[in-house]
């Protein structure tokens, strides 16, 4: 029997498998596609899932094959009403990078596959019944844990007898332009007569705006004067504004990740994001529990917890995205009013994939990272703090299981006056304080509740 099925190698898919091979998990990922699907699709990676994808080794190349994106600027009515820069939070990885999602799964792929994991093509799946996966051709496959990494229609969802809650919106189309552009942040321009958003992508632009395809260029040419002229579309296609999330995330030993669990407007760029966050956050605890260091109530929390992160960055999708598309007057001045007051640390955050309130609050108290967050990263000699940390680690003093790696707090620590520190897999501190509080952090985070 293997230890895990993952339906559908899309991006989320891909990372899951690759962090759980890592930690000596036997996986396949069954993938109904025969070859990769070349859509770019998401155009921008979050720096905080960046940090997150190092455990895989390709962090670096594809920092080098993106183009950083710096936040975003809303013009309203041709006046510049806020500018939010993410380049000045205390985080290792201060942007968003654009890629093509095609280049970011297939390095995922590359990862996965150098881990261990087989990636199997060509290979639909129809049914599930723990532990036996049916597939559309061929005899069925057991697993000890299935997870749902199958996209919006995912098959996984249905056998669980959870759907997707919430609503959707026609409207909107977007196209990749090629063009010679000096664009280095989002640009949102908002007028009584439409919204249209310039992104920056490596090789040119996208834009955004609420009309079919075939009318981008000369909606852009209306509501944007200075957007340059572009020498060829490359890609165009309406799509649906979503904000929906999936109930149940959990049930026995089948879960839910991705775009399975959770669909996001595309304001912001939060929804291939999120899931590679599930996929994170899941990687550890299922590996946990694969090694028998903690009983599988550790998958409630990823359920709990991610569940609770996707309905947050979900709703925040949405509310930026009815926000910018209010036209009536008094509805745009108090977008204009509210969106000047937001706190930059705030936005900034959001925009890179950060808990919102951690680089902010982190910043105010002196570079403390808390509890509850991704610990800020800090210089080594040439290395990083969290390129150490592989397991969960403790850092300083404190008692726990003989398996718990251990390092001490290095020079130039985050952690304020804090004598012991328990770092999670993914780099989230899941405490600091005193070292006889340590081994009881131990056993928290094992039981799910830290
Ligand atoms: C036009 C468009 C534009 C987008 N723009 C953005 C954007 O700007 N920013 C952003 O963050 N996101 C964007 N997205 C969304 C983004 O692409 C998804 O959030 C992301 O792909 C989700 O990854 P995933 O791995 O969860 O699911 P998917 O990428 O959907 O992957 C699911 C995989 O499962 C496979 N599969 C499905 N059913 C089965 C089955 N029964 N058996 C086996 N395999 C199966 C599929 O073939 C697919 O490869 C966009 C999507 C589209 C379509």
């Amino acid at each position: 029997m293997l230890d895990v099925a993952i339906v559908g190698g899309g991006p989320v898919g891909l990372a899951l498998a690759g962090l759980l091979a890592q930690q000596g998990a036997e996986v396949q990922v069954l993938e109904a596609r025969a070859a990769p699907d070349p859509r770019p699709r998401a155009s921008h990676v979050h720096g905080a899932v960046l940090e997150g994808l190092r455990p895989l080794g390709c962090t670096e190349a594809l920092l080098s094959r993106g183009r950083p994106s710096d936040g975003a600027r809303l013009v309203q009515d041709g006046r510049l009403i806020t500018e939010v820069r993410t380049r000045d939070l205390p985080v290792r990885i201060p942007y968003s990078l654009a890629l093509p999602q095609p280049e970011l799964e297939e390095a995922l792929e590359a990862a996965a596959t150098a881990a261990g994991a087989r990636v199997r093509r060509g290979v639909r799946v129809v049914g599930v019944s723990p532990p036996s996966v049916t597939l559309e051709a061929g005899p069925p496959l057991d697993a000890r844990f299935i997870v749902g990494c199958d996209g919006a229609e995912s098959v996984v969802r249905e056998a669980m007898g959870t759907r997707l809650r919430g609503i959707t919106r026609d409207g909107l189309s977007l196209a990749d332009v090629r063009v010679a552009s000096t664009l280095s942040a989002a640009e949102l321009h908002t007028q009584a007569s439409g919204l249209a958003i310039r992104l920056p992508l490596r090789d040119g632009e996208r834009w955004v705006a609420e009309c079919p395809p075939e009318a981008l260029t000369a909606t852009f040419a209306r509501l944007v004067p200075d957007a340059p002229t572009p020498d060829e579309v490359l890609w165009a296609s309406p799509f649906r504004v979503h904000a929906r999330w999936a109930p149940v995330w959990r049930r026995g030993p089948v879960l839910l990740a991705g775009d399975a669990a959770h669909l996001h407007s595309p304001v912001g760029g939060h929804g291939m994001n999120t899931g590679l966050l599930d996929a994170m956050d899941l990687a550890w605890k299922l590996s946990m529990v694969l090694q028998g260091r903690a009983d599988d109530h550790l998958l409630d929390s990823y359920a709990r917890t991610r569940r609770r992160a996707a309905r947050w960055s979900v709703a925040g999708a949405w509310a930026a995205t009815v926000g910018l598309r209010m036209r009536p007057a008094p509805l745009r001045w108090l977008r204009g009013a509210v969106a000047s007051r937001v706190p930059q640390g705030w936005a900034a955050a959001w925009a890179i994939g950060w808990d919102v309130r951690a680089p902010a609050i982190e910043r105010a108290r002196g570079g403390a990272s808390r509890a509850g967050s991704r610990a800020l990263d800090v210089r080594l000699g040439a290395g990083w703090m969290l390129d150490e940390v592989r397991g969960l680690t403790l850092l300083g003093d404190g008692d726990g299981p003989a398996w718990l790696a251990r390092r001490p707090l290095p020079d130039g620590h985050p952690f304020g006056d804090a004598r012991s520190v328990l770092l999670r897999p993914d780099g989230f501190v899941a405490y600091r304080g005193p070292a006889a509080g340590a081994a009881d952090a131990v056993d928290r985070v094992l039981g799910g509740l830290a």
